[in-house]
Formats: structure tokens, C-alpha cells, sequence
């Protein structure tokens, strides 16, 4: 039985003092949740407001993006060893804006992964066709390149301490849902995956999130689909009580 996730991912909101009164709200509302995991990746500037806000609860604390190296001359970069240092345990991978916007690659993303591990965060390595790619037929080639070159490499130990997050890019941001049907379609795809580079065993455990315009409303849907061990969520975490709402789905 695979532990259910639910991560929300900021992007670049809130205010150290925003994500102090988050908190206030949201740990209330989840104080009795026992049946998943809770994760929150606030921009880099609110992580140590956040993990001082969650000391004590289970609520866990990501950070959004690392640089493949531990220190150096990467002006702007964060490494996986300072986000560690910060208190945060997750820390996103291959989001599909740091892709688009700020040329991510799958090459990167390998570096990153390891790094990631290297720091004993658990990474959670984004994948996901853009709409011209689904319209093309091309969601599989996508998704399998995504799956060989950025997590290909690593080694079954290092591979069974990640989750992967599966945001098809059209469903991010667009108020446009994948049904629970397509998305499961693609997870199953994606544990295949795992299978063949891996071994069955490793993929049952692989837990995939779902991630692109995740709401209180969808989220029951998502969820039932024995393949979705999870959500990714963008927009809706940013208020507490709806990420409350998704979290206690
Ligand atoms: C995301 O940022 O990973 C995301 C899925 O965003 P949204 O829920 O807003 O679509």
C-alpha cells in the first residue's frame, strides 16, 4: 500500500509574514490528518519561516528547485546541502515553469535528482507533455524520455527514495484538469517505466503524484484512481483552506 502525498508548491508567493499566517490557519485544519503526507515548497526566502511555523507538526517543508553542485560560484543558485541545512526534507525537481522558463533539461534534472539525494532530501522529479505534444501523440515518447535521461542513471537504492510528479503542462496553471482517467493512463505509462528500468517491485512503491489544477473539488475524483498516490498542487495550496480541503480529501 503506497503512502499517500500531497505537496503544495508556491511558486513565487507569499512573504515571510504570508507564510506565517498560513500556518496559523492551515495546522488547525490538519492537526488530526493522519492518512498522508503533507509538503510545502515556499519560495526560498519563507523556508525558514515555514519550518519554524511546522516544528512539531507533520507537516514537512520542500524547497522548489537545487543546484546540482553542494557550494560554488553559481550566483542566484541554492544547493541541496543549504536547503538540508534549512530544515526543508523534499524539494521539487523539473518543475515544468523551470523547464519552460529557465531552461531545465533532462540532463539537468539527473544532476539535480542525485544531488538532491546526495543531501538526503527526497526529490520530486516533475515530468509531463505540453499540449502540442499530447495532440501530437507524443505524451509517451515524452514522458519515457523524461523518465530515461533524468532518472535513468541513478541506482535502484537512490531510485526507490524519490516520487515522481506527473503534470501534463496544459493542466498547469489552466484551470484544466486532466480527468482522473487520462492522468491514471499516464501513471500507469510511467510505472511501466519504472518496471522495465528497474524491477517490478521498486515500481508497485513508486508513488506518483498528479499535479495540474488540482482544487478541493477534484481532488476526491484524482484520488480514487488506485494509480494516483498523490497531488502536486500549485494555485490551490496557496490558500489554507483549500489546500486544507485537498489535504483532508
Ligand atoms: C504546479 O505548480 O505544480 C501546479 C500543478 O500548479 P496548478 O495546481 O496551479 O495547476
Amino acid at each position: 500500500m503506497r503512502r499517500p502525498a500531497i505537496a503544495g508548491n508556491w511558486k513565487m508567493y507569499k512573504t515571510r509574514a504570508e507564510t506565517l499566517a498560513f500556518f496559523r490557519t492551515f495546522l488547525p485544519l490538519i492537526e488530526g490528518t493522519k492518512h498522508c503526507d503533507i509538503v510545502v515548497a515556499p519560495p526560498f526566502t519563507a523556508i525558514c519561516a515555514a519550518v519554524e511555523a511546522v516544528r512539531g507538526t507533520k507537516v514537512a517543508v520542500s524547497g522548489q528547485d537545487l543546484h546540482w553542485q553542494a557550494e560554488g560560484a553559481f550566483t542566484g543558485e541554492v544547493s541541496g546541502k543549504m536547503l538540508a541545512e534549512s530544515g526543508c526534507t523534499y524539494v521539487i525537481v523539473g518543475h515544468s515553469e523551470r523547464r519552460q522558463y529557465f531552461g531545465e533539461t533532462d540532463e539537468s534534472v539527473q544532476r539535480k535528482t542525485k544531488a538532491a539525494l546526495e543531501s538526503n532530501l527526497t526529490p520530486i522529479v516533475c515530468v509531463g507533455e505540453s499540449l502540442a505534444e499530447r495532440e501530437a501523440n507524443q505524451t509517451e515518447a515524452v514522458l519515457k524520455r523524461q523518465f530515461e535521461c533524468g532518472l535513468g542513471a541513478l541506482t535502484a537504492e537512490e531510485f526507490s527514495r524519490i516520487l515522481i510528479a506527473y503534470e501534463p503542462v496544459w493542466a498547469i496553471g489552466t484551470g484544466r484538469t486532466a480527468t482522473p482517467e487520462i492522468a491514471a493512463e499516464a501513471h500507469r505509462y510511467i510505472r511501466g517505466l519504472a518496471a522495465a528500468h528497474f524491477t517490478h517491485e521498486q515500481a508497485s512503491v513508486l508513488r506518483i503524484l498528479y499535479g495540474g489544477s488540482v482544487k478541493p473539488d477534484n481532488i476526491k475524483g484524482l484520488m480514487a484512481q488506485a494509480e494516483i498516490d498523490g497531488a502536486l498542487v500549485g494555485g490551490a495550496s496557496l490558500d489554507a483552506k483549500s489546500f486544507a480541503e485537498i489535504v483532508n480529501y
